[in-house]
C-alpha cells in the first residue's frame, strides 16, 4: 500500500490543516517530498472545507463564505522538479472516503457565486447526491443514476513570482472595468480568509495580500474542472518553481462539461493515488504553456445522446458574433426546456447538466454571425424514455419534488 503523505480531519477545520492552502503563492513552503517515480496518497477536504451539509437546505449553499474557497493539499515537492520541467502526474486511482459517500450539487445565489444560468435561477439550491459504489443518484432528481467519472477539479504547480504577478496584474485590471458588478468579474487577492499553510508571521500576512485566489483555471492548470481528467489519465503539468509544488483538491464524483451549476459538479472530499515523474526541459522540448494530458483507460460508456444545439442569439433575440458563451448557454436553456416536459422542474434540469456525464461540444465558429455549441444529454442516464416520438412526452415526474429553495435571500 502506497503511503498516505497528506491526512484530513473531516470533523475539523482546514485551517488548523498545515498541509492545506486555499492561495497560490511560489512562497507556501512545500510539506512533503518525493522522487520520480513514486506513488503515494494524499486526501483532500471537499473544495469549501465541509461548508456545504448533507441536509434538505440550502442556506448554506446561500450564505457560503467563497472567499476559502478552494482548500488545496500540498504543496508537494518532487526532488529534482526545476523550472522548465513537465512533471507528469498519473492519477492511478482516485475516490471517496468509506465513511463520507456523498456529494453535493447547487446553484449559488446570484448575490453571492452567481453561476452560468444565474439570470434564470438567481435563488441558491443544492441536490445531495448518494454513492452506491461507482453510482450514484440523488433524493432530490429521481429517475436518474449514473457512474461516476472521478476527479480532481483542481490540480496544479506553484506559480512563480513572475507568474503569480502577471495573474494578478491582468485580473485587477479585467476587475476594474466593472468593480461594482454582481456577481464579479474576477476574484481578487483577499488575505482575510487566505491559509497559507506553513507560512507564519510576517512572511505570511506578506503573502496572504498577494496570494492569487484559487477560481479560474490558469497556466499552470489549477481549477480546470475538466471532466475527463479522471482515475486512469496522465497529465503533464509545468514546472516554474524548484520542487515543482503540486498542490491539489476539489474532487469531483462527475460533472457535466462546463460545471454550469458552479456549485458546482457533485463535490466530495476524498483521496488521490498519485505516481509522479519528470520530463526534464520538458516545456521547451514540447512547446508547454498549458498543461496536456492523456485520458482515461476506462470510463463509463453512454454512447446514446440526445444532442441539444445552440447558437449566439441570447434569450432577447440579440445577435453575438461567434459567442460561444451564449450559444452554450442556448443548448443548456433548450435541454432544460426539454426536461421539463418529462415533469422535472427547471431547477432538476440544471442540476443534471450540472452533474451528469453530459458532453459540451463547440461544433462551429467560422459560420458568421453564429457560433454553434452542442450539448450532449446521454439518455441510458435515465429511467425512462426521454427520447422524442409521435406520442409526446410521458410525464415521468409529477413536479411536486423539487430541489430545496434557501428562503429569505
Ligand atoms: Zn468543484
Amino acid at each position: 500500500m502506497a503511503d498516505t503523505l497528506i491526512k484530513v480531519d473531516l470533523n475539523g477545520s482546514a485551517y488548523d490543516n498545515d498541509k492545506i492552502h486555499n492561495r497560490w503563492h511560489p512562497d507556501i513552503p512545500i510539506v512533503e517530498w518525493v522522487s520520480p517515480g513514486d506513488d503515494f496518497i494524499i486526501e483532500t477536504v471537499d473544495w469549501t472545507g465541509g461548508q456545504i451539509k448533507n441536509d434538505d437546505d440550502a442556506a448554506d449553499v446561500r450564505d457560503v463564505d467563497l472567499s476559502q474557497v478552494h482548500f488545496l493539499s500540498g504543496p508537494v515537492g518532487i526532488k529534482g522538479a526545476q523550472p522548465g520541467d513537465l512533471l507528469v502526474v498519473e492519477f492511478l486511482d482516485v475516490g471517496a472516503f468509506p465513511e463520507s459517500q456523498w456529494g453535493f450539487n447547487g446553484f449559488f445565489s446570484k448575490k453571492n457565486g452567481g453561476g452560468f444560468l444565474t439570470e434564470h435561477f438567481p435563488e441558491a439550491q443544492k441536490s445531495i447526491w448518494d454513492f452506491k459504489g461507482m453510482f450514484t443518484q440523488s433524493r432530490h432528481v429521481p429517475g436518474v443514476s449514473w457512474a461516476g467519472l472521478i476527479h480532481p477539479g483542481l490540480i496544479g504547480c506553484l506559480p512563480d513570482h513572475k507568474m503569480l504577478n502577471e495573474w494578478n496584474t491582468r485580473e485587477k485590471a479585467l476587475y476594474d472595468t466593472e468593480p461594482d458588478r454582481v456577481p464579479a468579474l474576477a476574484t481578487l487577492p483577499y488575505a482575510e480568509t487566505a491559509h497559507m499553510g506553513r507560512m507564519k508571521g510576517d512572511d505570511a500576512k506578506k503573502a496572504a495580500a498577494e496570494g492569487a485566489r484559487t477560481v479560474p483555471p490558469r497556466e499552470h492548470g489549477g481549477n480546470c474542472d475538466i471532466k475527463d481528467l479522471s482515475r486512469g489519465s496522465t497529465c503533464y503539468f509545468p514546472v516554474y518553481v524548484e520542487g515543482g509544488g503540486l498542490s491539489m483538491g476539489d474532487l469531483h464524483f462527475s460533472q457535466g462539461d462546463g460545471e454550469i451549476t458552479f456549485c458546482g459538479a457533485i463535490e466530495m472530499a476524498g483521496w488521490l493515488h498519485l505516481r509522479v515523474n519528470l520530463i526534464k526541459g520538458g516545456m521547451a522540448k514540447y512547446g508547454i504553456k498549458n498543461p496536456i494530458f492523456k485520458p482515461s483507460p476506462i470510463k463509463p460508456e453512454y454512447k446514446d445522446h440526445l444532442i441539444f444545439e445552440g447558437i449566439s442569439v441570447d434569450e432577447g433575440g440579440k445577435q453575438h458574433y461567434l459567442d460561444v458563451h451564449i450559444a452554450y448557454r442556448q443548448a443548456c436553456l433548450n435541454a432544460i426546456e426539454y426536461l421539463k416536459k418529462f415533469g422535472y422542474s427547471g431547477a432538476q434540469a440544471y442540476a443534471i447538466l450540472g452533474t451528469a456525464p453530459v458532453q459540451g461540444h463547440i461544433s462551429g465558429v467560422v459560420d458568421i454571425p453564429n457560433a454553434c455549441a452542442t450539448l450532449w444529454l446521454p439518455t441510458e442516464i435515465f429511467d425512462f424514455d426521454i427520447n422524442p416520438n409521435a406520442e409526446g412526452p410521458k410525464k415521468f415526474i409529477d413536479g411536486k419534488i423539487d430541489v430545496p429553495l434557501a428562503k429569505d435571500l
